[in-house]
């Protein structure tokens, strides 16, 4: 198929000699892919708005050699909020960067295209977005087969309760103080911390907008959670081989807009 047209989110961008831009785009159709815009760096040309990171449009594709050319498309929305707002810049900034480092491309998935939109469409205006950010990885290794185990202990089967517990990124699920010398990565956990991953799970994004956690929990999810993504993003995530040359080579650009 030389030419594709779909829906698709930035998710990051790099610089590329002059005026390009090389954007990973997280497509409807095909998942993610790497597309180079020409001449997206010039003011006023019609690719700038949609090629920079968060971006939702309707893009139209052709299949180069190395990568895809994004020839045209239609701009729907750029989540402005989070230009404006440097916390929600942050978590909306991992929410994307989660993804890259969790797929691969070519490989097409509709729950992750729906969900990643749910999920930034709620950020912008949740009152708390980094509880977002946590709902999406939950979320989204639950989705990729690594929902984390949080009913009973993963060696012993003990159930939450009265007892300790501890977490295992490992291991994939949470451990009894009992059995917690057998593990080599035992975090403490409260069981607070526990239910609320519990919770982030089971409820769908549009129904966190208007909770908070707890400073104790955020700051356990906040050390728990990532570290759990980075031990199953070290396993997935490939990136093309030319996207890797761009980055070796040094000639990489952020751009916030
Ligand atoms: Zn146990």
């Amino acid at each position: 198929m030389r030419f594709l047209s779909t829906n698709a989110v930035v998710l990051r961008t790099i610089n590329q000699g002059e005026a390009d831009r090389i954007v990973t785009l997280f497509t409807e159709a095909q998942g993610k892919l790497s597309a180079i815009a020409k001449g997206a760096r010039k003011p006023q040309n019609s690719l700038a708005p949609l090629t920079q990171v968060f971006a939702y449009s309707r893009v139209l594709l052709v299949k180069g050699k190395n990568l895809y050319i994004l020839t045209q498309g239609k701009l729907k929305y750029n989540f402005p909020a989070f230009i404006q707002d440097i916390e929600r810049f942050a978590s909306a900034s991992a929410l994307v960067e989660i993804v890259d480092r969790m797929t691969e491309e070519g490989a097409p998935d509709k729950f992750i295209f729906d969900y990643l939109l749910a999920h930034l469409y709620v950020m912008e205006k949740a009152r708390e977005p980094e509880l977002i950010l946590r709902s999406w990885e939950l979320k989204l290794l639950s989705h990729l087969g690594y929902k984390p185990h949080l009913e009973n202990c993963i060696i012993c089967g003990k159930e939450l309760g009265n007892e300790m517990f501890t977490f295992s990124p490992s291991g994939g699920g949470i451990i009894c103080r009992t059995c917690a010398a057998l593990s080599e990565d035992s975090l403490p956990i409260t069981e607070q911390c526990i239910r609320t991953m519990q919770r982030l799970l089971a409820t769908p994004v549009h129904r966190l907008a208007g909770d908070s956690l707890a400073p104790q929990v955020r700051e356990e999810l906040r050390s728990i959670v990532p570290l759990y993504v980075d031990m199953r993003a070290g396993k997935r995530g490939k990136t093309s081989e030319f996207i890797k040359g761009m980055e070796a080579s040094g000639d990489v650009g952020f751009n916030p807009r």
